[in-house]
Parts: C-alpha cells; sequence; structure tokens
C-alpha cells in the first residue's frame, strides 16, 4: 500500500454547486483559503458552466481572478464543453478537469451527448489545452453504475478509460457519481484500468450515499490509486440521487488515512474548524463524523 494520498478538495465546485442559495463569491474564496491554510495543494475551484443552468457557478470567473497565487497549489476548473474550455483557458488556469459518465442515456441527459460524441469532445478540448501549456484530466461518470441503465461493465469502463488516455491527460478518474460502488468492484474496476492503461495516475471520486464510500477508497488505495477526491464537510452530491448524501468528507478520510500511516499533508484540525464554519456559512449540519466525535487520541493544547 502507498504511504502518501494526493486529495483534491472538491468543496468549492461539487460542494457547493448543489446549494440552491448563492453563496457569497468572498464565502466561496475563504473556503478555498482555508483549504490551502490546511495543506490542501490540489483544489477544484468552479465549474465553467452556462450560468442559467447552474447558478451557483455564475461567479466563475471573479473567483479564479481573485485566488491567491500560490506556486504549489494546483486550481482546477471542471469544464464540460468547449465554451467552458476557452473560458478556463483565458484565465489560464493551472488545469483544467474534463468529465461525462460513463453510459449514453445519462450523459445524453446531463451534457446532451452520447459517449463516443463526449470522447470526440475531450480529445479536441485536451489538445487544444496542451497547446496552451494547460494540464488536463478527465473523470469517467458513473463507473460503477448508472442510475438509468443500471450496471455499467468493467469492460465497458475499460474500453472508455483506453480511448481517453490517448489524448495524454495527467490522469484519468473514476467516479462513483451515484454511490453505488462496493469495494470488490473497485479493486476489480482499478485492476482492469491499470492493466490496460498503466502509465496514468488513477484517481476515485467516491460518493457515500450508501456508507461504502470510506471502504472503497481503502480499497482503491490497495488498487493503486494514488489521487482521490473529497469534500470539507462531506458537502455535495448528485443531482440525479435527490436522497444520496454526498461526497466523502475530507475530515474522515484524512482522520481514517493518517491514522491508518497514509499521509495526505492535511491538518486535520483545520479541517474541522473549516467544516463547523461552513455550517455557520451553509445553514445545515456536515455529513462528516469525526467533527461530531472528535480526533482520537486527543490533540494536547497549551
Ligand atoms: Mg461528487
Amino acid at each position: 500500500m502507498t504511504t502518501n494520498i494526493e486529495i483534491v478538495e472538491v468543496s468549492a465546485r461539487d460542494g457547493l454547486q448543489s446549494e440552491k442559495k448563492f453563496v457569497a463569491t468572498l464565502d466561496k474564496l475563504a473556503l478555498i483559503k482555508r483549504a490551502i491554510d490546511a495543506g490542501l495543494r490540489r483544489i477544484e475551484v468552479t465549474s465553467f458552466v452556462n450560468p442559467k443552468r447552474v447558478p451557483q457557478m455564475a461567479d466563475a470567473e471573479e473567483l479564479v481572478q481573485m485566488l491567491p497565487e500560490c506556486n504549489d497549489v494546483r486550481y482546477t476548473g471542471l469544464v464540460l464543453n468547449y465554451r467552458g474550455f476557452e473560458r478556463a483557458r483565458a484565465l489560464q488556469l493551472d488545469e483544467i478537469g474534463c468529465a461525462f459518465v460513463a453510459t449514453d442515456s445519462f450523459n445524453k441527459r446531463s451534457q446532451g451527448l452520447e459517449v463516443a460524441e463526449a470522447i470526440n469532445q475531450w480529445n479536441r478540448i485536451a489538445d487544444d489545452a496542451h497547446t496552451a501549456n494547460i494540464k488536463t484530466q478527465i473523470i469517467i461518470g458513473a463507473a460503477f453504475g448508472c442510475p438509468f441503465e443500471g450496471e455499467v461493465s468493467t469492460e465497458h469502463v475499460v474500453n472508455i478509460a483506453k480511448q481517453v488516455a490517448k489524448a495524454g491527460p495527467s490522469e484519468i478518474g473514476l467516479a462513483d457519481t451515484i454511490g453505488v460502488a462496493v469495494p470488490v468492484q473497485i479493486t476489480e474496476v482499478i485492476n482492469a484500468v491499470k492493466n490496460e492503461v498503466p502509465d496514468i495516475k488513477l484517481r476515485c471520486h467516491l460518493h457515500n450515499s450508501r456508507n461504502t464510500g470510506f471502504a472503497n477508497a481503502i480499497a482503491a488505495i490497495d488498487a493503486g490509486v494514488e489521487v482521490l477526491d473529497a469534500s470539507i464537510g462531506g458537502i455535495g452530491g448528485c443531482p440525479f440521487a435527490p436522497h444520496a448524501s454526498g461526497n466523502i468528507s475530507t475530515d474522515d478520510l484524512v482522520y481514517m488515512l493518517e491514522r491508518s500511516g497514509i499521509k495526505t499533508g492535511v491538518d486535520l484540525t483545520k479541517i474541522i474548524e473549516t467544516s463547523l464554519w461552513l455550517e455557520t456559512i451553509l445553514k445545515k449540519p456536515m455529513s462528516s463524523q469525526v467533527a461530531k466525535s472528535g480526533i482520537f487520541p486527543p490533540i494536547e493544547t497549551n
């Protein structure tokens, strides 16, 4: 098992995206600054989507222009089409994250494209991003199950991974978008993808909708995944799974990994403080557990 895991903090984008009430840009900036201060070095800051469809992300440009300049922090913006890429490129963001889901039915609903068309779009964006010196990564959503088509076969996911790998992303992510994966499946899919694309870093985006998110994280690490997405307080979810709790929380993930001897570089006390602060901003309780139960062993304070 690896001794280091990189966490991509997704609260500012994936976490806030499903909040109905607009969160002030300065509060988003404060959240990002708190994440950096806690030691997180990869942060998904926003998405370049149509503000009419996702009003919460309407301040993408304004927010990116306010981000603190930190040489060792990599800021990522989610891009779902070429227009979104052009907006990210105009800002010279460090990295763009592209995403589509593994099944035609789901992807047509979310992006209006079949999977084959989404792969073509990804190729075009990745080529132009690399020309512009912008890093790229690609996430394959619903890689462990689809709300419309049911089971997604390992072979199907491997086939997509092989195709997206050709554009040279710095990593390929597999997302359990509706939180249905179980550890055995994570092991099987990651092993199969690793076999076919051995040279590209793998990342997982896990949801805890059925309480399997953290077990899945351990299975993913065991299978060789080096990067995990997580969200402070566990905020965020999937609009297609209305009862689902959201992303695995950075709080509980850091607790579990650090106690297991896996370094994250993240200060858990500061994450918990941020979780409690987020409760006051969003006016609702967080789903993470360690903020409620406390760090063990207790940290001595003078
Ligand atoms: Mg998510």
